[in-house]
């Protein structure tokens, strides 16, 4: 961990700190656990562990793919990041500095680094707003001119693709889905960020609109040298657009590595049944491996020892009290590919070897 923040310090430029093979973003240990109240007084009689002590860092310049079922905890990690939410533990740092209150990088500076595009694409925009105001109103906020910020934002919707002279006095409703979407996304560069966090961004988009905004973000990502963190529950665009993915289950990482990696050989049994559920209509991409069965347990009372025995083919004894555990994941390579499993469990068989590092 000091070896990756020293690292990180070393280099000077704002956008090249870290360089191209460095961490840009660290996340050590964050947990998120939100009380479950109930009675006269209002006492808190549970709570809900939506992220429970996840750790794992970014590069500079590559797009790292969050997925997992609804309710894994994806989306809380990325309004954590945000600082959206507050966290109850866990460290964020930003090219070798620590972010919070007391040291290092403030919200405000953060908040100007990173920023995030959501899944619905109608409520984030103000319905009153004609859409360039809506995307000059950052740069106003952070002190433009009213001119400059005119002319940044109607840069910006050339840069995503909607003509400005059609498209800068309309107002949300009078817009696709896709447009408003592309309209998030220039709102988000607005501020010049330099890592963007796409929570569900194209999911709720039709096939052909979804294709073009993914080649739109690869193009941004080329031309801004930005840095993503993608989240989504679809897998064939996950895969499409990351250099890295992580799995979660049940608030937890249960699985990291470069992409190919993961879709080629996973080895947690979660990230295999994940895969064997995806519509594939080629029999060559067919991965065996056990289905999906029922639903996640409760995040309130998360089963003790691996939290996906309750779900898994290959579970033993041991499984049932002591937790695997990923490792140290900052420690890790972004070649490096790990699972948090007892047992390995590769496609042809059952094995009992220790967990593995590939
Ligand atoms: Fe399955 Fe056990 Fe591995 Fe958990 S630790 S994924 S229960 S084999």
């Amino acid at each position: 961990m000091s070896d990756l923040m020293a690292a990180q310090k070393a280099a000077a430029d704002p956008r090249d700190r870290g360089g191209p093979a460095q961490p840009m973003l660290i996340v050590d240990g964050f947990k998120k656990y939100f009380p479950i109240r109930a009675g006269l007084l209002n006492r808190q009689v549970a709570e809900v562990k939506a992220v429970d002590d996840v750790s794992f860092f970014v590069m500079k310049g590559e797009t790292l793919g969050i997925v997992g079922e609804s309710g894994c905890g994806k989306s809380t990690l990325a309004r954590l990041l945000m600082h959206l939410i507050r966290k109850d533990a866990g460290q964020l740092i930003l090219d070798g500095d620590l972010v919070g209150e007391a040291s290092g990088i403030l919200l405000d500076g953060l908040r100007r680094s990173l920023q995030m595009v959501f899944q619905d694409s109608s409520s984030s925009l103000n319905p009153r707003l004609p859409i360039e105001q809506s995307i000059a109103y950052g740069p106003r906020v952070q002190g433009a001119s009213r001119q400059v910020a005119r002319q940044q934002a109607r840069s910006l919707m050339e840069k995503v693709g909607l003509n400005p002279n059609l498209f800068g006095q309309r107002y949300a409703h009078e817009l696709s889905g896709g447009q408003k979407q592309r309209v998030n996304i220039a709102r988000a560069l607005a501020l010049d960020p330099r890592l963007l966090i796409l929570d569900e961004a194209v999911s709720a988009l039709d096939k052909s609109v979804e294709a073009q905004v993914l080649n739109l973000l690869g193009d941004i990502k080329k031309e801004l040298r930005l840095t993503y963190i993608f989240i989504s529950h679809d897998l064939h665009v996950v895969r499409y657009i990351s250099d890295r993915v992580m799995v979660m289950y049940l608030g937890q990482l249960v699985e990291i590595g470069p992409v190919d990696t993961i879709y080629e050989d996973p080895k947690h049994p979660y990230t295999q049944a994940l895969l064997a559920c995806r519509l594939n209509m080629d029999p060559h991409e067919r991965v065996d491996a056990a289905p999906l069965a029922g639903d996640p347990p409760s995040p309130v009372i998360p089963p003790p020892g691996c939290r996906f025995h309750t779900r898994c083919p290959y579970v033993e004894d041991v499984c049932k009290t002591t937790s695997p555990g990923l490792g140290d994941v900052l420690r890790l390579s972004p070649k490096q590919h790990l699972a948090a499993c007892h047992m390995v469990h590769p496609r042809s068989g059952h094995s009992s070897a220790p967990a593995f590092a590939a």
